[in-house]
């Protein structure tokens, strides 16, 4: 069964070509026949998200949902209306826990009285953005270690607070979604691909009979996937799992797929945009284990691995690079090739291993 879903489109099918604009914000189009690619605002630096609608008999599935904001709230009615011309929405689908795809996944479960499908850990995580409910002292001392200052700590947690604001309450029931699982949808297959990475189980959808792949975060067309480590697991390694990942898309989806982004234009060239995306990473870790010759602070090297300056009073910035810095550090120290200590000032420093011939044989 798996071998048939996973066979590509037939050559005599002739591929359909990605929309060549996006639409508008707030608006839609068709992608092909049957799935509407929506596009909705963002009042953030990443200003939009694309959602997507796929028909399902006489209703829709729908991917993903937007922020909770009266605007995201306002764009849904009028395309409900409109582009989904009043037709019943009968599931809704979330990919990962972060605001623009959940935010308004209570909303929309309500607002269509449908079930929402989410993988167990995006659920849980989503839970604890939404209730705020997260241990300060372990949020504190892990960007103590990082290199922080208390003043910027605590700008954290006031921005965490508006990010909570993203999300209206979530449905105290889901349904559980799972790498493997099939969803049946308009008749065609619809498989999950979830890895970690970029969230701790984000789901793809892959449909076979479309040759479509939904990517959500995971792989996207011009910027790479935010991989950070968080403060609830410090010493994880989400670089690797995110490496996994892609490695099993490029193994179960076919290079032929249109792929389906959160972020930017849908787009052909899934396995090239994977090898650009793991090539430009590999880089960057080839680059930071170099420059760690002496005994360095993870906020001393944002200088070294990012192409613009992070500004210590962006604290939005300074978590992103924060997080990724860590990642990329992790990863290495997983693999035997950094060291960590932790000074007496309570940060950690990091240094490349040197193997054993190396340091004696000059
Ligand atoms: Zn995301």
């Amino acid at each position: 069964m798996t071998a048939t879903l996973l066979t590509p489109k037939s050559d005599d099918q002739a591929p359909v070509t990605p929309p060549a604009l996006p639409p508008t914000p707030g608006t839609s189009v068709e992608v092909v026949p049957g799935v509407r690619w929506i596009r909705m605002p963002l009042p953030i630096a990443l200003d939009h998200i694309n959602l997507w609608a796929i028909e399902d008999g006489d209703g829709w599935t729908l991917v993903d949902t937007g922020i909770n904001c009266p605007d995201s709230m306002a764009i849904w009615d009028r395309i409900a209306t409109h582009d989904l011309a009043g037709r019943p929405v009968k599931r809704l689908i979330v990919t990962h826990m972060h605001a623009d795809h959940a935010g308004l996944a209570g909303w929309l479960a309500n607002r269509f009285a449908c079930p929402l499908w989410m993988a167990d850990a995006e659920y849980a995580d989503a839970q604890v953005m939404v209730s705020g409910n997260r241990d300060r002292r372990q949020v504190r001392d892990f960007y103590h270690r990082a290199g922080w200052q208390a003043t910027e700590i605590e700008r954290y947690f006031r921005r965490r607070a508006v990010l909570g604001s993203y999300y209206c309450p979530l449905p105290q029931r889901y349904n559980r979604m799972a790498d493997g699982d099939h969803f049946l949808i308009n008749g065609r297959h619809w498989r999950v691909i979830a890895g970690g990475g970029h969230s701790a189980e984000h789901a793809c959808l892959h449909c076979p009979d479309l040759d479509i792949f939904i990517s959500g975060d995971v792989v996207l067309p011009k910027i790479s996937s935010n991989v950070s480590v968080e403060p609830e697991a410090p010493e994880a390694d989400p670089l690797g799992q995110w490496f996994a990942t892609l490695d099993r898309i490029r193994a179960d989806v076919p290079d032929s797929v249109m792929v389906l982004p959160s972020h930017g234009r849908c787009f052909r060239g899934l396995h090239d945009r994977i090898a650009t995306l793991e090539h430009d990473q590999r880089e960057v870790l080839a680059r930071l284990a170099t420059a760690l010759d002496a005994p360095t602070r993870p906020d001393a090297l944002f200088d070294i691995l990012f192409s613009r300056p992070i500004s210590r009073t962006d604290i939005s910035l300074m978590t992103l690079a924060t997080g990724e810095t860590l990642a990329l550090l992790n990863h290495l120290a997983a693999r035997g090739l950094v060291a960590r200590r932790d000074g007496a000032d309570g940060v950690s420093r990091f240094q490349r291993i040197v193997p054993e011939c190396e340091a004696c044989c000059p």
